[in-house]
């Protein structure tokens, strides 16, 4: 059967894996942490996913944590006014539920099912002299090691990166003990607070190392009030700035966090990093070929919190272009049509993702106040979390926001 390397044991790692181990392929995984190292490590994300990217997981069998995951029924936006009360503030039905499963459960778990269904794991921190050795004695190389050192092979798009620094500041903190939102405490949602030419704070429930917990997220714009994590080592430290914040810029949401506490000395997280797509092949020095997978080829900022599932999709898109190639050579134009079949969808995620960094134009700003008198308006932009090729419809064109709003009102 074909030899597959895949590097990094991440979302999109380990669900390749395990996909191309059900079709009966010979996958060796490298990681640089043990499961065991994971489990007890840092938190690494937020990772909420919607319906889409949790089907993919359940398609293969393993969404392990589905029925004990919080199931995340609507999506709010809230925006701040000046005086901290708040100017907008709504919360759409999603279709199908979102979850998250704090990165450290599932990926510990995913790379034991690996190995106990037969799979060679070999823990190693890969570098690039290894891949040129490995590019030799495997049929494919793929790349799924995010945003670590291993981009450096991978040349970056200037045509698709619009920018070349970070454009948030990020601060995560899990907690528990955090109270319902009043207005809806009856459904789980994932909860966007705009703090215009400040940041975002993001709120939802995940579930973690010790059951279910919320997390609190807030991006803030460079060099502005929220960049205030950096250089903060201490767990404490950084959630008493963090709930500090919200009481100052987002007093609705600190109301409810008031009795709040972290869940385990790792569960804080901050940094920051620029949005980038890269060319996806990889040229080792010795001249073989590998190709880079999700984050490593398009890495776009947490704000719509879309990584996961561009994660989930890739690895689905990847696993059929995989199975779908047979035992025919896995060169450089097969590797190039692989990306380009990913990217159909993925360019949605980044052009919206980027559309969301920056200062929102009038005809966005009259979408997200409409949402609030008008509840399909609300439902389909919550929906487009799921699918952001929907947000062609009625989000960038002001003529195409005013015919959908004027269709909605008529209706
Ligand atoms: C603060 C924050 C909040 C986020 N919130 C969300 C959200 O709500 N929803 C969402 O969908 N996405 C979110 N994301 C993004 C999401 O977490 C990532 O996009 C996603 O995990 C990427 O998956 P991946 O498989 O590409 O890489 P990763 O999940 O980063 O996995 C890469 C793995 O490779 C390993 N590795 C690195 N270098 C090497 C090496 N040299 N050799 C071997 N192994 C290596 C790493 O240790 C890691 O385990 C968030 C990200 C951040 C930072």
């Amino acid at each position: 059967m074909r030899k597959i390397l895949i590097v990094g044991a991440g979302q999109s790692g380990l669900q390749l894996a395990l996909g191309l181990q059900s079709k009966g392929y010979e996958v060796t995984l490298m990681s640089n942490r043990t499961a065991d190292e994971i489990r007890a490590g840092r938190v690494m994300s937020t990772q909420c996913m919607f319906h889409t990217a949790l089907q993919h997981e359940r398609d293969l069998g393993i969404n392990f944590w589905e029925s004990q995951a919080p199931r995340i029924e609507g999506l709010g936006v809230s925006v701040a006014a000046p005086d901290s009360s708040r100017a907008v503030d709504w919360v759409g039905k999603l279709d199908g539920y979102a979850q998250s499963v704090d990165q450290r459960v599932k990926m510990a778990g995913w790379m034991e099912a690996f190995v106990q269904r037969g799979g060679q794991l070999v823990i190693h921190g890969a570098a690039v002299s290894d891949l040129d050795y490995f590019s030799r004695t495997y049929d494919l190389v793929l790349v799924s090691a995010g945003k670590g050192e291993l981009v450096s092979m991978f040349g970056r798009d200037a045509s698709r990166s619009p920018y070349t620094e970070p454009q948030r500041a990020l601060a995560v903190a899990y907690v528990h003990g955090l109270g319902p939102r009043p207005e809806h405490p009856d459904f789980d949602a994932v909860r966007c607070n705009l703090v215009p030419g400040v940041g975002e704070l993001f709120v939802m429930p995940t579930f973690t190392t010790s059951g279910r917990a919320d997390i609190l997220f807030w991006e803030g714009v460079p060099g502005g009030p929220l960049d205030a994590f950096q250089g903060v080592k201490d767990p404490a430290e950084h959630l008493s700035l963090t709930l500090e914040l919200m009481e100052k810029f987002t007093p609705w949401e600190y109301a409810r966090a008031t009795k709040v506490e972290l869940t385990d000395a790792g569960g804080t997280l901050a940094g920051r990093y620029a949005p980038t797509v890269r060319n996806p092949i990889g040229r080792l020095p010795g001249g073989g070929l590998v190709l880079g997978v999700a984050d490593v080829v398009v890495a776009n900022d947490p704000i719509t919190g879309q990584g996961s599932n561009s994660a989930s999709k890739c690895a689905a898109s990847y696993l059929a272009s995989i199975t779908e190639h047979g035992d025919k050579p896995f060169d450089e134009q097969w590797m190039q049509g692989t990306f380009d079949r990913y990217w159909e969808t993925a360019q949605h995620v980044t052009k919206w993702t980027n559309a969301m960094l920056g200062v929102p134009p009038e005809h966005v700003l009259n979408l997200i106040g409409a949402a609030g008198q008008l509840q399909p308006v609300a439902d389909r932009f919550a929906n487009g979390f799921n699918d952001p090729s929907d947000f062609e419809n009625f989000f960038y064109d002001p003529e195409k926001t005013g015919a959908y709003l004027a269709s909605v009102s008529g209706a």
